[in-house]
Parts: C-alpha cells; sequence; structure tokens
C-alpha cells in the first residue's frame, strides 16, 4: 500500500495534550501527517516531513481525527415528520413514536433497509464522521433484531443490541413476557451480531430493576453494557451505568448531584445528544456542570427518525457550543476523543502515530469554524482507514 504525505495542514488537531501547544486538543501548526498501511506512522512540522509515495496539499486548512458517532439507530424504515410536525405545535415528546418505525422497519426488504442506511452513512462522511455505533431496537422481535444488527455490520463493527427499546405491542400487557423474550431467545440470537449491550433506562420506558436484568443478562452473554438514561426525567440510568461498568449513559439531561458525582468517579462516560433536545424542544444537558465535576463527555447525533434525524455531527458542535455552553475545543475533543472514549477505542480519535488514519480535513483553517459557521459545509476531505472516502476516489 503507498504511503501518502499530507502536508500544509494549517492546524492538525491531534488530541495528544504532550503534543504542540500542549491543550487537550494537541494542536501542531504548519503540520503534516504521513499515513502508511492505514494508520497514521508520522506527525509533526511540514518542512520536517519525510518523504511518501503520495502527496496532498492541504492549502492551509485544518485537520482533526474523522467524528466518533458513538450514539446512532442507523437501520430503520419510514419518517415520522407528521410527529415533528405535531410536536412543533405544543404536543410532548412521550417516547411512544418507536413503535410507528417499528411498524415500518419491519414491512421494509433486508433491500430497502440497507440502500437507507447506506445513504446515511454517506452523508455522515461527507460531514466527516468516520466511526459510528449503530443500534438494534426497530425490530423488538428474534427475527427482527437479528436482522437489524446483521445489516447493521455490513457497515460498523460497533453494533449494539437494545431489544429493551420499547415493549412491542404483541406483548402490550406481558412485559415480563418481552424481558424474558429479551433476555433468552433474543439475547441468543443477537450476541454474535452485536458487541454491546443497551437499554432506555427511563420512568417512560424499563424500569432500573428490567434495565438490570437486561444488562447483566447480555453482560453474562459476553455483551458490553451502554445505557440510555435520564432522558425524560431523573431516572436510576446514570448510576446503573456506574454501577455495572457500562462504557457510556447516553442523554444525561436530567442529573441529581449524586449522579454527576458517580459518574466523576467513573470510567463511564456521559454522552450528550443535544441533536434530540433541539428536535423535541427539550432541555439541553447541562454540560459545564458535567465537564466542570470532571466527567468524561462524548458528542454523539442520535440519529433516529423520531428525535433526532440528523446525521451532521458539525451540526452537534455547534448545538453542543451554542445551546450547552462548551466551548469549541472541548466539544471537537468530545466529538472524535469523547466518542472513542464512548466505545473504549484507543485506535480512533487521536491524530498519532499508531492511530487509524481517519481524518476530516476541513475547507476551514480552524475547528472553532465548525460551531462559528454552522450549517455550511465545512468538510472538504474525509479520509478513512488512510483511504479517501469523500469525495470518493474515482478509480
Ligand atoms: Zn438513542
Amino acid at each position: 500500500m503507498p504511503s501518502t504525505l499530507i502536508t500544509e495542514i494549517g492546524e492538525l488537531v491531534t488530541n495528544d495534550p504532550s503534543l504542540g501547544d500542549g491543550s487537550a486538543l494537541g494542536i501542531l501548526h504548519d503540520a503534516a501527517l504521513v499515513i502508511e498501511n492505514g494508520h497514521v506512522a508520522w506527525v509533526g512540522d511540514s518542512a520536517d516531513a519525510p518523504a511518501a509515495d503520495e502527496r496532498i496539499d492541504a492549502g492551509g486548512r485544518a485537520a482533526i481525527p474523522g467524528f466518533v458517532d458513538s450514539h446512532t439507530h442507523l437501520v430503520f424504515a419510514g419518517d415520522r415528520a407528521g410527529e415533528f410536525a405535531a410536536r412543533m405545535t405544543g404536543e410532548p415528546y412521550t417516547g411512544g413514536g418507536i413503535r410507528t418505525t417499528v411498524v415500518a422497519t419491519r414491512a421494509a426488504t433486508d433491500d430497502e433497509l440497507r440502500a437507507l442506511a447506506r445513504a446515511r452513512v454517506r452523508e455522515m462522511a461527507a460531514s466527516g464522521t468516520t466511526t459510528i455505533e449503530a443500534k438494534s431496537g426497530y425490530g423488538l422481535s428474534v427475527a427482527g433484531e437479528a436482522r437489524i444488527l446483521r445489516l447493521s455490520r455490513e457497515f460498523t463493527p460497533e453494533t449494539t443490541f437494545l431489544g429493551a427499546h420499547a415493549v412491542p405491542p404483541e406483548f402490550e400487557g406481558d412485559r415480563d413476557g418481552y424481558l424474558a423474550l429479551v433476555c433468552g431467545a433474543m439475547l441468543e440470537a443477537c450476541v454474535p451480531l452485536a458487541r454491546w449491550v443497551d437499554v432506555f433506562c427511563d420512568p417512560r420506558a424499563f424500569s432500573e430493576d428490567e434495565s438490570r436484568r437486561v444488562l447483566r443478562a447480555g453482560m453474562t452473554a459476553g455483551l458490553l453494557p451502554r445505557v440510555h438514561g435520564n432522558q425524560l426525567g431523573h431516572g436510576p440510568g446514570a448510576q446503573l451505568a456506574v454501577e455495572l461498568g457500562a462504557a457510556s449513559v447516553d442523554h444525561c439531561t436530567y442529573l441529581s448531584n449524586d449522579d454527576i458525582a458517580a459518574l466523576a468517579g467513573s470510567d463511564t462516560v456521559a454522552t450528550l445528544l443535544p441533536g434530540a433536545d433541539f428536535s423535541t424542544r427539550s432541555p439541553y444537558p447541562d454540560a459545564r456542570r458535567l465537564i466542570d465535576a470532571g466527567v468524561s463527555v462524548a458528542l454523539a447525533t442520535d440519529c433516529n427518525p423520531g428525535t433526532s434525524f440528523i446525521t451532521s455531527m458539525p451540526l452537534v458542535i455547534a448545538l453542543a457550543v451554542r445551546e450547552m455552553r462548551m466551548t469549541p475545543a472541548e466539544a471537537l475533543h468530545a466529538a472524535t476523543a469523547g466518542g472513542a472514549a464512548a466505545l473504549r477505542r484507543g485506535d480512533i480519535g487521536r491524530l498519532v502515530p499508531g492511530a487509524r488514519a481517519d481524518i476530516a480535513l476541513l475547507d476551514a483553517p480552524s475547528h472553532a469554524h465548525l460551531a462559528y459557521r454552522p450549517g455550511g459545509r465545512l468538510v472538504w476531505q474525509t479520509w478513512k482507514d488512510g483511504g479517501r472516502v469523500v469525495p470518493a476516489c474515482s478509480g
């Protein structure tokens, strides 16, 4: 595989605080980067760059680690534009719309679901995303959940079994029967197709005991836990995530002081999904309180048809900066290194020798433009595993 030198990088964000300006972003100016065998082989001053087979002139643009979108519901059919419009006339979100997507997803063929997911992945890549996590949760049957995970694995190794997303209509009035299925035959069918197990732990979804049961069953079967928690109200999700050593608790809109203290003393990342709060006109999480308490924070899209039909991490960064008072540097870190931590991955989310060559080259001189110019097309090129994916290489 030929080596590639990307040179004349105006601002290179490495996410290694031992490099460059010494900040958490480890920024180098007038920098260059060499790619070999899909990985970063060298970073440093443009003037000192070694020769390579191919040379790309970044023309003073900024280079950042590709975004790690650690929370998506990638594979689904149908849309809920009607529900969105109703909500914008004042109806609150109660979580009931998941069933609408289950009906549409069950009715779609594999090829239809694959084409829909592929279009979303392309959109994500065009806005600089190089790693995505993808959850099941719109099948809610043994075959349906396994099918979504099988299709998700065509796009990412970071697949998550979320059978406990909602109770499907056929189990109305029999929650226990559904949970027995989730922890039994459904889990058994999904374990070979998933890395993670997740649960919608919320006062309007699954209780603390129900959530613990699902996560423990998944962990016993070899999956790693993550949690949807504290989205619609105060609840046990964050503390349950810490108790079980979950990689991440996602949403975190409603947190008590005890929740924040528990997170600060743990390895569990708080993943904030401001696109969901934006799209449902809900309060935003208190990111400042989390960061100031020392909690590790990630940002993700929560791409789903009901509450956050958003594929753009730059939009999420803009919301985090403008609505949650994160600094542009904190937001970029959370959208890259934070997402990597939320997936327990050391090979992505940073640009240092040995890391995967997953890179977004911005059509801007600094990362601050991501929040400064929301809505514009700021990604010039996206590279994944050392190959350019956007714009697609011809031939
Ligand atoms: Zn979600």
